[in-house]
């Protein structure tokens, strides 16, 4: 593997990690809606090209449970993102409401600028 030029070996695993991501295709990389079996073979959609023989059915279920990850990252990401809005001054002056639909968060608030965090 090391004799191989860097890109040749960029590619392989670029390759390696869309197959055990199930996302993109394996072929031509472009993102995959969903495996469909012939014969022994499976292959991407839309694009059609062959990912070799394996089951389209595990292919599919690989797919949804790479995404399924990819979306609990991104709600952590969205998460973080909001709660550090939240314990912003400026979220509670645009939006008093916050007041009495949280009250617990902003004890957390208060407590945070009272021991100097915020
Ligand atoms: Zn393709």
């Amino acid at each position: 593997m090391s004799d191989l030029p860097p890109e040749v070996q960029e590619a392989a695993a670029t390759a390696l990690k869309r197959m055990i991501a199930g996302t993109h295709c394996i072929q031509c990389g472009q993102e995959v809606t969903h495996f469909v079996q012939v014969g022994r073979s499976s292959y991407a959609e839309p694009c059609g090209c062959r990912q070799g023989q394996m089951k389209a059915a595990a292919a599919n279920t690989r797919r949804l449970e790479t995404l399924l990850k990819q979306a609990q990252a991104e709600r952590q990401v969205l998460y973080n993102e909001l709660y550090s809005w939240l314990m912003s001054e400026s979220a509670w002056e645009i939006c008093d409401e916050l007041r009495t639909r949280f009250p617990a968060l902003e004890a957390v608030r208060q407590k945070e600028q009272e021991d100097g965090n915020l």
